[in-house]
């Protein structure tokens, strides 16, 4: 699989350092040697993190109950008569994308179906 592509964002960016105007930025509008320019500033940039928005605007948290101590198939606790996991209290995490909903709503759709046929 390829990866994904950086965001548009950082691209333009990206071309700004490398003195490319971002109307330019297509392949096959670059020669040789700003394409090379170009791939060469994306490998060597450098980002700086300078902190976080902190846990009140966290979109993606890691940790949680580990999925080992759940059953897949139910999302039953192992262990513990009637209790379920899913969705955030999991330990997992997706990329920003909806892939987190998706989890909270699969897992929850599990745990809903078992706990509905007793
Ligand atoms: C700002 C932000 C942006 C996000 N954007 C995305 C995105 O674009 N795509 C994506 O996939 N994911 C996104 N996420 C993550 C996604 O929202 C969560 O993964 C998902 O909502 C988890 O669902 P959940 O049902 O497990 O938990 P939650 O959605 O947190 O639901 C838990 C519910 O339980 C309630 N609750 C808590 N304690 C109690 C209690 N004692 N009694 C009764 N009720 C209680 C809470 O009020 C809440 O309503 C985002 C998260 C944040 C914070």
């Amino acid at each position: 699989m390829l990866p994904a592509p950086p965001p548009r964002r950082i691209l333009d960016v990206v071309a700004r350092r490398a003195g490319i105007e971002s109307g330019e930025l297509r392949a096959n509008k670059l020669d040789r040697e700003s394409r090379h320019l170009f791939v060469e500033t994306l490998k060597g940039l450098a980002v700086e993190i300078d902190g976080t928005l902190g846990f009140d605007q966290a979109e993606v948290t890691a940790g949680g109950l580990a999925l080992s101590h759940v059953d897949r198939g139910t999302m039953r606790v192992k262990g513990f008569e009637n209790l379920y996991a899913c969705g955030e209290i999991l330990d997992l995490a997706g990329p920003i994308g909806g892939f987190n909903f998706q989890a909270a709503f699969a897992t929850a759709e599990l745990a809903a179906r078992d706990a509905v046929r007793g």
